[in-house]
């Protein structure tokens, strides 16, 4: 199979008649052409399951997954359908309570025990500018810990030092605050601390420098937006420790990690319990839906409203019944032993066939995500990935499997994502595509 990217496409042609409306073709910075979708992104007419059709009916097996929140594929058809049903049975929008947010509440708390108290929000972006925003209420204090590499949505709070480049970095022991695209006041990139991830020395000395002036230490427990990188055995527990000592709140962005990484997300598999954690993406397998959470002594402050949180659409139907409908789905049994097998196969897989072809790859993998580096060293943080990480061979890979019918993200720095619906026979043709792939990538 051989699929064609030239102008005489369907695709084409509504990409161009797109960009004459819509700025840029499309309404996120990560599906156009800078993005990596080149010569242009495929225009979908349809997803089912684990595979997306374009408009020229081509079929391709999804590991983007909508950037994570597809844990249960395209279309899953026990939420779509209660999300039908509740908003033809009850509407979608009261802006009053009603009971299916204490309902969707209570199972979030009981697969995460650290969320005593649980706030709702549309997008992981939101939901973690209200996480940084409730630590600093709480201290007082106004500057948090970020680290290279990580992602925590796009506001002004912690959009900085993504993927800087390596010039900009400054040294590791001093690393500069990069705001990551333009429009972002200096005067706030002061307030954000940067640090490498995964070196507890180098964080220890920060935070005695810094004594009384941070408020939160906000980190994916495990980095999915540098690739994949899990944390170094014992780094999150000791940044729960640290945290304690300096009387500083530990907050995880779980956007991706939250049940993904587990059930109970990353805190459950690596045993350490935040003050604040971050819920979305998988939350609502693909419909709107944020959450964050803490203990009672924590949301304290949000329960009596001394924070603001408010938000035309928080907690309406769609997202209360996708999140309720969605927490039931995975807890069906075998969901994350199916994920973890099939996750397996095929990362094991991909890397021997990388192996027998003598090209050095990084496969590295928690659960149902993982990357693949084009480097001769494990990837630790990014100023590894940013070093030694070959992206542009990684195009062409993407390029090589989207011919091929297998779609993954462009960059490097993204990941593969699995869902419940990807099939052993979708593993076995990810396999095919992938050695039939290595030709292209030496030539
Ligand atoms: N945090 C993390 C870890 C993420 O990966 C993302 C999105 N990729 C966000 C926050 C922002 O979420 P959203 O796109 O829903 O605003």
């Amino acid at each position: 199979m051989s699929i064609s990217f030239d102008s005489q496409t369907r695709s084409y042609e509504l990409f161009q008649r797109a960009q004459k409306v819509v700025a840029g073709g499309v309404t996120s910075i990560v599906r156009g052409t800078s993005a990596g979708w080149l010569p242009y992104p495929p225009m979908i007419q349809r997803g089912d399951g684990s595979h997306l059709y374009d408009v020229d009916e081509n079929e391709y097996i999804d590991y983007v997954m909508g950037h994570g929140p597809l844990i249960l594929g395209h279309r899953p058809r026990n939420v779509s359908q209660a999300v039908a049903e509740a908003i033809l049975a009850y509407g979608n929008l009261f802006a009053l309570p009603y009971e299916l947010e204490q309902v969707t509440a209570n199972k979030i708390r009981d697969r995460f025990p650290s969320m005593e108290l649980v706030k709702f929000s549309n997008s992981g972006s939101e939901a973690t500018h209200y996480a940084v925003r409730l630590a600093r209420a709480i201290t007082g204090r106004d500057k948090i810990i970020k680290f290279e590499g990580q992602y925590h949505g796009w506001t002004d709070a912690t959009e900085y030092s993504y993927h800087p480049a390596i010039k900009d970095l400054g040294p590791r022991t001093a690393p500069r605050t990069i705001p990551a695209a333009a429009g972002t006041p200096m005067e706030y990139a002061r307030l954000v601390l940067t640090q490498p991830w995964n070196d507890a020395d180098l964080l220890r000395k920060t935070l005695r420098d810094h004594r009384g002036e941070i408020a939160a230490i906000i980190t994916e427990p495990i980095m999915a937006n540098c690739g994949v990188i899990p944390p170094a055995p014992g780094y999150l527990k000791f940044l729960r420790e640290a945290t304690r000592e300096y009387d500083i709140l530990l907050i995880f962005d779980e956007v991706i990690t939250g049940l993904r990484a587990a059930r109970g997300g990353a805190q459950e598999l690596y045993d350490v319990k935040p003050d604040i954690t971050v819920l979305a993406k998988a939350l609502g397998a693909g419909f709107g839906v944020a959450a964050y959470g803490g203990s009672r002594a924590v949301m304290d402050a949000v329960a009596r409203d001394e924070i603001l949180h408010a938000g035309t659409y928080n907690a309406n139907v769609v997202a209360m019944s996708a999140a309720n409908a969605t927490l039931d789905e995975l807890d069906k049994p075998g969901t994350y032993e199916n994920l973890e097998r099939l996750g397996a196969q095929l990362a094991n897989g991909i890397h021997a066939i990388f192996e027998r072809a003598g090209i050095p790859v990084q496969v590295q993998r928690v659960a149902s995500f993982w990357q693949i580096y084009f480097s001769p060293k494990p990837i630790r943080e990014y100023r590894d990935a940013a070093q030694y990480a070959d992206l542009i061979q990684f195009r062409k890979l993407q390029a090589a499997l989207r011919k091929r019918g297998v779609l993954i993200y462009p960059n490097g720095l993204g990941r593969w994502f699995l869902s419940t619906a990807h099939t052993n026979a979708d593993i076995e043709a990810t396999l095919n595509a992938v050695e039939d792939a290595i030709p292209d990538l030496i030539g």
